[in-house]
């Protein structure tokens, strides 16, 4: 499989992609006035766990003449790709963006353009923090085909896979996704909406902010004692969980040095996990390996 610009993970480093005519010409890119006859399609590739993929993304893998990709993509979910299939990695690791957001679309936009089947294959579901919108937007621009393929989102796969349930009856009428990411180190985030009661809130990218957020939610109402975890590198063999309280994860992270990626979950439902632990099993290991 050609691998144009190493992947960090396997490889150690992270390359720079080359830019226009270069770029055009090292992956065998026509020039982008010529007529469109390629197709993008935007793939989630699920929170890490490769039998999270759906039937749709594993078709378009193995379909596929280039795959362009994230840094949360895994190795396990790309090597489903057909022999052969050209990838070209992307990266946007926090405060490390191996190719700014224009270069990426301009970059899916000449693939296109020189006929090729481009799967766009982005961690979790495109559309989530994902800035799917934005390259389909742009790919909507020069009429090039665009498909949308949903994918698991790190909040579904990752609550669901350690016995959280992100609504429930008796705990949570509402469950809210946002980001944690920090700006001049406040969070810009409504948080009289999010201190509701009944409420789970979900944090994508919140692991810097982690002390404003639970510093904040409890200045806005909710208890000290609220229930909440965080999950490290979700629905992996490498996964970690750290359950608390607002008071303590904070702390609590910090103490057992959590690395990002990594997802915090606040409210009641949190509680579900503990009181079923002793019956859970992890969906990883009860299923056998499935090659697809
Ligand atoms: N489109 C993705 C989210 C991209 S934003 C999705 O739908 O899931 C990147 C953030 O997603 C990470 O910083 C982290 O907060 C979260 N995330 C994605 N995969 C994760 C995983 N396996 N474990 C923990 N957090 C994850």
């Amino acid at each position: 499989m050609d691998c144009f610009t190493g992947h960090p993970r396997q490889e150690g480093y992270c390359a720079s992609l080359p830019a226009d005519d270069d770029m055009r010409a090292g992956y065998g890119v026509a020039d982008s006035r010529a007529q469109p006859r390629g197709s993008v399609l935007l793939v989630g590739a699920g929170p890490g766990d490769p039998e999270l993929l759906t039937l749709r993304a594993l078709r378009a893998l193995k379909q596929a003449d280039v795959i362009v990709y994230d840094h949360l993509v895994s190795s396990a979910v790309l090597d489903f790709a057909a022999p052969g299939t050209a990838r070209v990695y992307v990266g946007k690791e926090r405060d490390r963006h191996t190719l700014p957001q224009d270069q990426i679309n301009e970059l899916l936009v000449s693939l296109a353009h020189a006929g090729k089947r481009v799967v766009r294959l982005k961690g979790g579901d495109p559309f989530v923090f994902g800035r799917g919108g934005e390259e389909m937007q742009a790919l909507a621009e020069h009429g090039i085909a665009c498909e949308v393929v949903p994918g698991v989102t790190a909040a579904c796969g990752i609550a669901a896979s350690t016995a959280v349930p992100l609504t429930h009856r008796d705990h949570a009428h509402s469950c809210v996704f946002v980001t944690g990411h920090l700006r001049d180190g406040s969070m810009d985030l409504d948080w009289t909406a999010l201190a509701r009661p009944l409420q789970t809130i979900v944090v994508y990218m919140g692991l810097k902010g982690l002390r404003v957020l639970a510093r904040q939610l409890i200045a806005h109402g909710l208890a000290p004692t609220t229930p909440a975890m965080v999950v490290e590198k979700g629905t992996t063999a490498e996964q970690r969980v750290i359950t608390g309280t607002l008071a303590t994860l904070p702390g609590l992270a910090v103490a057992e040095g959590l690395r990002s990626p990594t997802l915090t979950i606040v409210g009641e439902v949190v509680r579900c996990r503990e009181t079923v632990r002793a019956s859970l099993v992890e969906s990883r290991s009860s299923l056998s390996a499935v090659t697809a």
